[in-house]
């Protein structure tokens, strides 16, 4: 051991160094397994390095963390080498890692085995725990780092000795500069109303381009009231968000994560804690959705029927039973062919009477493929507020549009009675005998405004007016549910448009109970 003390409470002490290799064989390309290999982390530890290397063609590992408490320390999306390199100290960490105490005890990898060839893959994990004075600093970035080494230490000395700390060159929490200079206050505002946000993002914490604090002020400048944070597999963005709260004016954050499985992806939202990915059997993903609920999350699927093999394998939701979930992303980034079968899926499952909630997300990485809005998922909240927009999703009170901009669609159902209702509101059949459809859109002239039942397209009207209202008379028999969209359509007459057709709007159902409703 040795203990390297600088000037004025700077020190420097490898505490210990271990090495673990071992090989996965065969199991072919479609691997879709884990395992663990546990290694042990000594008292006195503020700064982990750790280092996985692997090797064989065809061979493609992913490494996350769990440490001796049982808690997730970090999921690495962005390892693509064959040589990994992540560190953890108390005040900082790798994007995807999760900063905080070094406990002592057994500490494990969990390598994912996406591809292992038929001769098998040698892997080498390689672990160092270090005392230091860094152990408690925050770092940007590389050059943060060397900075504060250069007044205390000779870097080329310090380099040559310690090549490890120079290894890793991405640090997790990067809002300092400008950011800083925008300072602002989060806050819950505003009362009851539709607000509009994204529900699907990734920062640099998993495989987006953006940090935190660039996504937060791109949503901010986007007129978004709210994003979710859904990085793969890892809750690191929501401890980052824990420190970040108090600088976004307006803007509501909530924690999430997007456990991404072999068999599919799902938005956990609002959580309060990391969620298990290694799920592979149906029952696996039941019970996905009961510790989602339990960590106080709403459970979404995404883009069900997204890219399949080659470009994706893991990403439509291959266990096709959604009665169980809250939400199911029915518009994922832009329009396309895919979401056309995904909202013929979620149409059918609530035409049976389930009630599962449509979403939208961006899913944006901060590439050209998605831009931060589009969709906006417009959610009805009695406050801006992390319960307020769950409740509102999990009551079905949601619409979705192309852009933050709109068109902004209002819906209301007052029934024989005299009672008003709304998007995601049941109204009893025993009860009311028809009901006054009002709907007013602003922003959608030249497109086409369809009114749907479970089985028909109900109505059709080309909307002439930046300020189009309809009104009429339905009778409750007539329909299980209602529900509005706005687009334009080859074949308008079709309930489900069967290629890429523009669609600008769509809302969740007015839902008409009947005793045999299933819920
Ligand atoms: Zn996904
Ligand atoms: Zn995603």
């Amino acid at each position: 051991m040795v203990l390297v003390c600088f000037m004025s409470g700077w020190f420097f002490e490898k505490v210990f160094e271990r090495v673990v290799e071992g090989r996965v064989v065969g199991c072919g390309r479609l691997c879709n397994d884990f395992v663990e290999v546990p290694f042990v982390v000594a008292e006195g530890v503020n700064f982990l390095y750790i280092e996985f290397e692997y090797d064989g063609a065809g061979c493609r590992l992913m490494l996350g963390l769990m440490d001796s408490t049982d808690s997730l320390r970090g999921w690495c999306s962005r390892c693509t080498d064959k040589r990994i390199r992540v560190f953890i100290s108390r005040s900082s960490a790798t994007p995807g890692h999760v900063p905080g105490d070094i406990v002592a005890g057994v500490w494990r990898a969990i390598v994912r085995l996406d591809s292992v060839s038929k001769d098998g893959c040698n892997y080498r994990l390689r672990v160092v725990g270090y005392n230091t004075a860094l152990g408690d600093m925050e770092f940007d970035y590389l050059g943060d780092v060397l900075s504060k080494l250069a007044k205390v230490v000779n870097l080329q000395e310090f380099g040559l000795r310690y090549p490890e700390i120079f290894a890793v060159s991405e640090f997790a929490h990067s809002c300092s500069g400008n950011w800083f200079e925008e300072r602002r206050t989060l806050h819950s505002h505003g009362g009851s109303g539709w607000y509009r946000g994204d529900l699907h993002v990734h920062t640099v914490h998993s495989d987006g381009r953006n940090t935190l604090c660039e996504l937060l002020s791109l949503a901010v400048s986007r007129g978004l009231d709210f994003i979710v944070l859904t990085d793969h597999n890892t809750i690191s963005q929501n401890t980052e968000l824990v420190k970040m709260r108090g600088f976004c004016r307006g803007l509501l954050a909530i924690p999430g994560m997007e456990v991404t499985t072999f068999y599919g992806h799902v938005n956990a939202l609002g959580i309060d804690r990391y969620i298990d990915f290694r799920r592979k059997s149906r029952e696996d993903f039941e019970k996905l959705v009961d510790d989602i609920h339990s960590a106080g999350g709403v459970a979404s699927i995404n883009h069900p029927t997204i890219f399949r093999e080659p470009f994706c394998r893991d990403c439509p939701f291959r266990y096709r039973d959604l009665r169980r979930f809250d939400a199911v992303e029915v518009w994922n980034g832009p329009w396309h062919l895919f979401n056309n079968e995904s909202l013929s899926w979620w149409h059918t499952i609530v035409a049976e009477g389930y009630r599962v909630t449509a979403v939208g997300g961006s899913d944006y990485h901060g590439s050209n493929l998605a831009r931060l809005g589009e969709p906006t998922t417009w959610v009805y909240a009695e406050s801006l507020n992390p319960e307020g927009i769950l409740r509102g999703i999990r009551m079905g009170r949601v619409f979705i549009t192309h852009r933050p901009e709109g068109p902004i669609i209002e819906v209301k159902a007052i029934d024989n009675s005299g009672r008003v209702h709304t998007i995601g509101d049941e109204i009893a059949e025993s009860v009311a005998k028809w009901i006054e459809l009002e709907v007013s859109i602003e922003m959608a002239k030249k497109y086409t405004f369809r009114i749907l039942t479970e089985r028909n397209v109900h109505k059709i009207v080309d909307i002439d007016s930046n300020e189009f209202k309809h009104r009429e008379r339905i009778d409750v028999r007539d329909a299980k549910l209602i529900r509005i969209e706005i687009g334009k359509y080859r074949n308008p007459h079709e309930l489900i448009p069967q290629n890429s057709d523009d669609i600008l709007a769509l809302t969740n159902p007015i839902y008409i109970t009947t005793e045999s409703l299933t819920l």
